[in-house]
């Protein structure tokens, strides 16, 4: 349900899609479903290996998505006799200015789905590098208490102001978009100083995972299992387990009691790692 290819997401994936899907027909898949990342619009969205001609970059992004469904259009009627192939792609939340994008993306008759995801807090990307994620927790800390230099020293409550963010952030993409697939629940976790930490002990961080959670529920949403953190190292994938655990107590309960109704469906392994597609996300 979660899958890039080389050749349309080139920055961070490996292969012809083609290619992808015919290993995936090898393992014995009988659906799969092409996620291609959305055509960004803005020059400040662009990745360091983007820069050298931004400009150009940009504007090869949209033709890109056109060919995408293009050719996922051509695949899905070519391999039908044995693949079920569903059409979407990776929603990014950037920013509440991408919601008319995401929308008009979606409304597309070839998309069949897409995935809601946050990449970024303030803007700032989260899980690109180390430089970034220090960034996008300098972004984050306005509210904090400073030393005399000025500067916030300890990690811990400098990533629980970011952990904050990301969830709020993550919180008006649940209600603008009302994603079916939720990506990577807790991504924030990736570059973190301490991936594994029980975030239980940060009330505000947990409260608005319930929250969060709660929402998703709430309209039926799901949650992806997606196991791009272990390849990166991690011991968990996202959501991590103390996530995935609330999402299957079918006795939880917050104030509207929706999850011991709705419970979740967290999915499989969703993302699609063949062999030589080893750097997918
Ligand atoms: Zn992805
Ligand atoms: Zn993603």
């Amino acid at each position: 349900m979660h899958s890039h290819s080389g050749q349309f997401c080139p920055g961070h994936a490996k292969d012809q899609l083609e290619d992808v899907i015919k290993h995936a027909i090898t393992l014995g898949y009988t659906t799969m479903g092409l996620t291609e990342h959305m055509p960004r619009t803005a020059l400040e969205d662009l990745y360091p290996e983007e820069l050298d001609e931004p400009e150009a970059s940009l504007a090869a992004l949209a033709p890109r998505h056109a060919a995408y469904l293009k050719e996922a259009l051509r695949l899905q009627a070519l391999y039908a006799p044995q693949i079920s192939l569903l059409i979407g792609f990776e929603g990014e939340w950037m920013r509440p200015a991408y919601e008319s994008l995401i929308g008009e993306l979606a409304a597309d008759p070839a998309i069949d789905y897409f995935i809601g995801s946050l990449h970024h807090v303030n803007g700032v990307p989260i899980d690109y590098d180390k430089e970034y994620y220090a960034r996008a927790m300098a972004s984050a800390e306005t509210a904090l208490p400073r030393g005399e230099d000025g500067e916030v020293s300890d990690v811990e409550p400098r990533e629980e102001k970011m952990y904050e963010r990301y969830y709020d952030q993550q919180y008006e993409m649940l209600v603008a978009l009302r994603p079916r697939i939720v990506g990577h629940f807790d991504l924030i976790r990736l570059m973190s100083a301490d991936p594994g930490r029980d975030v239980r002990r940060w009330r505000g961080v947990w409260e608005r995972i319930e929250r969060n959670l709660a929402f998703v529920a709430s309209y039926g949403g799901w949650l992806e299992c997606n196991s791009s953190a272990l390849r990166k190292g991690l011991a968990e994938p996202y959501p991590c387990r103390l996530i995935a655990e609330v999402t299957t107590i079918s006795e939880f309960d917050i104030s509207s009691n929706l999850l011991s109704t709705t419970p979740f469906a967290v999915l499989g392994v969703l993302h699609y790692c063949p062999v030589k597609a080893s750097k997918l996300l």
